[in-house]
């Protein structure tokens, strides 16, 4: 495979990269649009199906570079989603999150994980 020159598609090849490199324990969705009621965020996550997922949102407004910074932050939040508390989880960055986020950026700017991504 080769990596997708286009915005949209490079952010779904990259998703599906982290699914495959960082497992998380709630199944995730990237949906590329504003998260509902937020049209000027960069993105979020809020979990659906029930709770039976976690949708990763990414803002296609912004730039690709912002765009794939987002989803870096957002999917380190699916990460250290808790999976026993279906309600009343909010999102935040807790030390916890920090060394998730740090621990995919290092493996981005080592350009590891640019390299890898693009076989998905
Ligand atoms: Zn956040």
């Amino acid at each position: 495979m080769a990596k997708e020159r286009r915005k949209l598609p490079r952010l779904r090849q990259f998703y599906r990269c982290l699914c495959a490199q960082y497992p998380t324990p709630l199944p995730t969705v990237l949906r590329l649009r504003a998260r509902p009621g937020e049209p000027k965020d960069f993105g979020g996550c809020d979990r659906v199906a029930s709770g039976r997922k976690i949708a990763i949102y990414v803002n296609p407004r912004f730039a690709a570079s912002s765009c794939h910074d987002t989803l870096i932050h957002e999917y380190a939040h699916a990460l250290v989603w808790p999976h026993a508390r279906v309600d009343g989880y909010r999102p935040d960055h807790s030390p916890e999150w920090g060394i998730r986020y740090a621990e995919i950026i290092e493996h981005w700017t080592t350009g590891d994980l640019e390299k890898k991504s693009w076989e998905y």
